[in-house]
This record gives C-alpha cells, sequence and structure tokens, in this order.
C-alpha cells in the first residue's frame, strides 16, 4: 500500500473505480445482446467449386453469383467458398479427406444453403449429402443438363442446369465464316472431356459433309499449340474445355486457353461467354448473367423459405449471338454474315467517332478559309478587270490628249516640215539648173543630192516623231530608257521653243536609265509639262525664258525635273491642278495634269508641283528603277 495516500482518498478512489467497472458492464451487455441478434439473421452460403477457384467457365460464373448473391441478398451474408480439385484430375484420390474436412467445419453447424457450381460439385454433395448436409437445401447449378443425377434428387434440391447445343454452336462458325473448310476441336481427355467428346461426335454427325471435323483429344497440349500455329487456311479452333490432356498433364485455370489464342493462326470460337473475351470471336454461348440471375433468385426464395423441390427451372440455352469486334476485324468477319439479333461488342470509334468535333471544326476552319480565299480572289480578279478598263480609258484619254497637244504644236511642226522641204525644191531647182549647163558640175550635183537625202531623213524623222506620238495604243510597259523617252518629247517641241524664243535645256543622268514602262504615255507626260512651262513662260515677258529639264537616279527610283522661269503656280492652286478640269487658262481644258498624274500613278510612280524660290513651277517625277537597274543602283 502507497503510504503516501491518506485512508479516506483511498476509499473514495476504490468507490469511483468500482462505479466505472459497473458502467462498463452496464454499457456491454446490450452490445452483445444486439450482437447476437444480428448474426441470428446472417444466412450462411457454402459455395463448392467444381475445379478450383480460377477455372474458367466455372470461376466466371462462381464470381458472378456470389456478387449477384451479396447485392440482392435481403440478409446479410456469410459465403464460404471451398473447391474440389480432385475433378481436375484423371485418377482422383480418395474424396474421405476433404468429406472429413468440410465435417469438422460444418458438424452441428450446417449452412443455411450450399450452391455447387458445375457438375462435379454437383455430383460431390449429393453423394455426400446425408454425411455432410442432410437438412440444408441445395443448388446444382451451372450443370449440363445431360450430366444432372435426377436418381439421387431430393425434395431438397433445386437444380439449374444449362444445355450445350453444340449443332447450334458450330453452324454459327460456319454461317460467319462460310469459307471454312476444317474445324478442329480442342478438348482434353479425363474422364468428363471423354464423355464431352462423344457427345460432340453424335451431336455433330449432321455437319459431317459440310466440313471436316478434326478433334485434338488425343493430343498432349504441347502438340496442340504446335499445330494451332500452323494450321491451313480456312481452319477454324473450336474450344471445348482442357482440364487433363492426352498425355496426363493436368492444367492451371484458364492458362491453356491463353497459350492457344496467343500461338494460333486461326480463329477461336466457343460456347460459353466465360471465353469471350478476348480469346475467341463469339456466336451463342451461356450468359454468365442469366445463369447467375436464376440461380440467386432461386437461393433467395430458398432462404426466405420456399422448398428447393418446388422451384423448377428449366434448362438455360444459349443467350443471343455475340461478337468481339476487334476479332471480326482481325480474321475479316463480314458483319453482314452475322446471324439476326446479334450484338457486336468491343467497337474501337472509328476516326469519325473519335475525333468528330475537332474534324468538324477543322472542316468548318478551311471552309471559311476556302470562302475568304475564293472571295479575295473574286475581289483581286474584279480589281484586275477594273485596272485593265481603266487602262484603257485612260490610254483613250490620253490619245484624245496628245491629238489637242500635237494641234498645239501644229506651227511648229508645219515650220519644222516646212524647212527641209523647202530646202529640197531649192536644191531640186539648182541641181537641175546644174544639169541643164554644157558641162555640168556633177560633183556639186552630188553634193546637192546628198543635201537632199538628209532634209528628206530630217522631214521623215518629224513625221515619224508626230505618228509615233499620236497613234493609238493600248498601255503596254517595256523596259524603256527614260533618257530616251525624254529626249524624243524634246525632239517634238523644239521648234515651238526656237521659235518663241525658249531655250530648252537638258541635263540627262550619265548611263541608262530603264524603268518599266510605256514610252508614249511617258513622253505624253513630258510633252504636257513642257507645253505647260512654255505656256507659263510665254505669258511672262521680260525675263529669262528658260525650261530645265533633267533627269536622275534616286536609290531605287528614276526622276525627272522639269523647271521654268515663268510667274510659278499661285499658291492656292498647288492643290488643285492635278484635278480634272482645272485650269487657268482662257482655252485650256484642264484634263492634262490630270491624266500625266494617273499615267505616272499607273508607272508605280508620283508627281508632284511646287514653286522654286528663284521663281517658276517645277514639276518632280518619281518612277520605279526596272529590277535589274535598282539592284545595281
Ligand atoms: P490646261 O493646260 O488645259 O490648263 P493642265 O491640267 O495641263 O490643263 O494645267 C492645269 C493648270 O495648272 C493650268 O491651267 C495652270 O494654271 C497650272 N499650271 C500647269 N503648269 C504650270 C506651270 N508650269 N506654271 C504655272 N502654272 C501651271
Amino acid at each position: 500500500m502507497n503510504r503516501c495516500i491518506p485512508v479516506a482518498v483511498m476509499d473514495r478512489l476504490r468507490l469511483v473505480v468500482g462505479l466505472c467497472v459497473c458502467a462498463l458492464l452496464w454499457t456491454s451487455v446490450p452490445v452483445d445482446i444486439a450482437g447476437a441478434t444480428e448474426r441470428s439473421d446472417v444466412k450462411r452460403v457454402l459455395l463448392l467449386h467444381s475445379f478450383g477457384r480460377e477455372f474458367r467457365p466455372w470461376s466466371e460464373h462462381a464470381r458472378s453469383i456470389k456478387a449477384t448473391l451479396e447485392r440482392l441478398s435481403p440478409w446479410p451474408l456469410d459465403i464460404q467458398e471451398h473447391a474440389l480439385l480432385t475433378a481436375r484430375f484423371n485418377n482422383p484420390g480418395p474424396e474421405a479427406p476433404f468429406v472429413d474436412y468440410l465435417n469438422s467445419l460444418y458438424h452441428g453447424r450446417p449452412p443455411d444453403i450450399v450452391l455447387s457450381i458445375g457438375a462435379p460439385a454437383a455430383r460431390f454433395v449429393q453423394k455426400y449429402r446425408e454425411e455432410l448436409f442432410p437438412e440444408t437445401p441445395m443448388i446444382l447449378t451451372v450443370v449440363e443438363q445431360r450430366l444432372v443425377n435426377r436418381v439421387d434428387l431430393t425434395d431438397n434440391d433445386t437444380v439449374i442446369s444449362v444445355r450445350n447445343n453444340f449443332l447450334a454452336a458450330f453452324k454459327n462458325v460456319l454461317q460467319v465464316m462460310p469459307e471454312t473448310q476444317t474445324i478442329a476441336v480442342v478438348i482434353g481427355a479425363s474422364a468428363l472431356e471423354k464423355f464431352w467428346l462423344e457427345e460432340l461426335k453424335r451431336e455433330l454427325k449432321p455437319l459431317e459433309n459440310r466440313v471436316a471435323l478434326v478433334y485434338y483429344a488425343d493430343l498432349p497440349f504441347t502438340e496442340i499449340l504446335k499445330r494451332a500455329s500452323a494450321l491451313p487456311p480456312h481452319t477454324v479452333l473450336f474450344w471445348g474445355l482442357m482440364s487433363v490432356d492426352a498425355a496426363g498433364v493436368s492444367h492451371e485455370g484458364d492458362l491453356a486457353l491463353r497459350s492457344l489464342h496467343a500461338v494460333a493462326n486461326a480463329p477461336i470460337f466457343s460456347y460459353q461467354e466465360a471465353f469471350f473475351d478476348p480469346e475467341t470471336v463469339g456466336g451463342p454461348m451461356h450468359s454468365i448473367a442469366e445463369t447467375s440471375e436464376q440461380t440467386v433468385n432461386a437461393a433467395i426464395r430458398i432462404l426466405g423459405g420456399e422448398k428447393p423441390g418446388n422451384i423448377k427451372v428449366e434448362p438455360i440455352e444459349f443467350s443471343a449471338p455475340k461478337f468481339d469486334w476487334r476479332q471480326m476485324r482481325r480474321w475479316g468477319i463480314n458483319q453482314s454474315n452475322l446471324p439476326p439479333g446479334s450484338e457486336v461488342l468491343f467497337r474501337e470509334p472509328d476516326v469519325w467517332e473519335q475525333y468528330r468535333w475537332p474534324i468538324l471544326l477543322i472542316a468548318a476552319v478551311i471552309l471559311i478559309q476556302a470562302g475568304l480565299i475564293s472571295g479575295l480572289l473574286h475581289e483581286r480578279r474584279r480589281r484586275r478587270l477594273a485596272e485593265v478598263e481603266s487602262r484603257q480609258r485612260l490610254a483613250e484619254l490620253a490619245h484624245v490628249n496628245r491629238y489637242s497637244a500635237a494641234g498645239e504644236l501644229t506651227t511648229s511642226i508645219a515650220h519644222e516640215l516646212s524647212q527641209p522641204l523647202g530646202s529640197i525644191l531649192t536644191n531640186t531647182e539648182t541641181a537641175d539648173l546644174l544639169l541643164k549647163g554644157t558641162s555640168p558640175d556633177l560633183a556639186e550635183v552630188r553634193e546637192i543630192l546628198a543635201d537632199i537625202r538628209r532634209d528628206d531623213q530630217r522631214a521623215s524623222e518629224v513625221i515619224r516623231r508626230l505618228r509615233s506620238v499620236l497613234k493609238k495604243t493600248p498601255f503596254e510597259v517595256r523596259d524603256i530608257d527614260l533618257n530616251n523617252t525624254v529626249r524624243e518629247a524634246i525632239g517634238l517641241v523644239e521648234a515651238v521653243t526656237d521659235r518663241r524664243g525658249i531655250a530648252l535645256r537638258f541635263a540627262a543622268a550619265s548611263g541608262d536609265l530603264y524603268v518599266k514602262g510605256d514610252p508614249v504615255q511617258l513622253q505624253q507626260v513630258i510633252l504636257n509639262l513642257i507645253i505647260n512651262a512654255m505656256d507659263a513662260i510665254s505669258d511672262a515677258d521680260d525675263k529669262e525664258r528658260e525650261v530645265n529639264i533633267s533627269t536622275a537616279r534616286l536609290n531605287a527610283h528614276a526622276e525627272i525635273k522639269i523647271s521654268d522661269t515663268g510667274p510659278g503656280i499661285v499658291v492656292a492652286d498647288i492643290r488643285c491642278i492635278f484635278n480634272p478640269f482645272f485650269t487657268t487658262k482662257a482655252q485650256g481644258l484642264g484634263m492634262g495634269l490630270a491624266i500625266a498624274r494617273t499615267i505616272v500613278e499607273a508607272h508605280r510612280g508620283e508627281i508632284s508641283a511646287a514653286n522654286q524660290v528663284s521663281g517658276g513651277a517645277l514639276f518632280v517625277i518619281k518612277i520605279p528603277l526596272a529590277l535589274a537597274q535598282s539592284s545595281t543602283a
């Protein structure tokens, strides 16, 4: 005893501990009672597998039955599973130890229901019912109706059987793949498999003339794999069962089917949905959902108190055919060959289904873009046509304008022509006189003839120039030397300037000055500007009378300057002199500068007007140099 604690305190401590223990006992009693009540509600289910827990198709049926039962049962469940592994061997050992084991587990506390999966498990529970579960209701499920032991059935049993319709399954193969010539059946050599081999042969008799049936029942599985990997064309494999092969080797779970699928060079068919994904092609098969639904339905009724013997279920047939789209694609199976009402599963969405929205979006963008492009092309074509038309109009207008300019030059042209013509006449008369003489000086006559020829050439030149400026030509662009163009234009007006006492000076840029242009139209521009300059100077009296023309190369442009010593342009008019019909002259038309600007702009150039500080107007034209020139400039 701890001497540090007084006796009174110790008494109080004892009291508190005592109260706590009482409280604990008090609260634990109802919990235990509640637990006992719950447990009395629990239904104990014994699930007995035939070939082990992972042996298809039974494993798939068992899994589905268990899951459906857990989902639909109104009671809490205690499901215990056992596997009758002995069914997997050719010479099963004694069953007694397994019976003892089950007896030790369930003696005195039998399950509420026994569910046997597959024929071997059904046979086992029927054989040992008295010893193991004499009063327990039983459901013998997933048993082929031919294997049901009806003799030993009691009132306490319900049978959920299936019917293997091999003929229908094989006919399906021939319908789906009509070119099939051989069907190789994969089946083992256990007692059960031997039974099914005989049944298959008997049932498939009607097909013997239609297709060659080969049975691999007497081959070791390794040999079956070898053959399956090198089958001739138009051969199909049919998967029966492989628990023990002809060499006595027993096979684990569904490994055998997976190995066959891995090596086979032909499609594999079967009659069990459990083999469907991903190894077999499909067809009419036993539906896992249907057998488990029927089994669970019966189980719930029995657990609810119904007599098992009263529950009668017809053997379950194959369900509606199902096919694996991936297998169909692999083996080239046409959808039109499938029996009516078939369901195609695992269909991979095609590109359209997978990328519908991006495709639609891209198509919309392309359409919009195509629309825009065609709109722009149309617009461009319209502009081109308009440009062509406007050029044509310009050419016509320019032509008219040239006529009016030529009109102004008529006097000077006449003068220019009369000079050589007059000389020709005088020279001809002189030559005539000389020849009439007794001893004509032939050397002189020859000189006179040379003069006549020169004067004739001068006259022809005047006429050529006039004709060239007056000819009606469409706008036609070529490489031209601007210096030459200016010189030609000057040639046309020289006589006029001489007569009016105006000095016409031309300072040409050194070398060629090539631009892309129409020589007649550019000549017309220069002619117009010179005539305007002359007109301006005529008005001014006592000043220097000069028209200066120069050409120059400026970066990528050719430049023409035309200045005069006239009074210049009225400052307020500078803005409008390029407008059509603007004139300050009594007889003026006001079209010269408007046409000049249109022509220059058609050459991608520009024209400007200003007054010089020293007096007089200055017109500047800039035209892009031809490509070859601009790159060397
Ligand atoms: P028009 O010669 O029939 O008048 P233009 O279009 O050739 O038509 O000229 C328009 C106007 O620009 C002229 O009337 C004149 O007032 C002015 N102009 C043109 N060149 C000169 C110049 N060198 N000096 C002064 N004014 C000019």
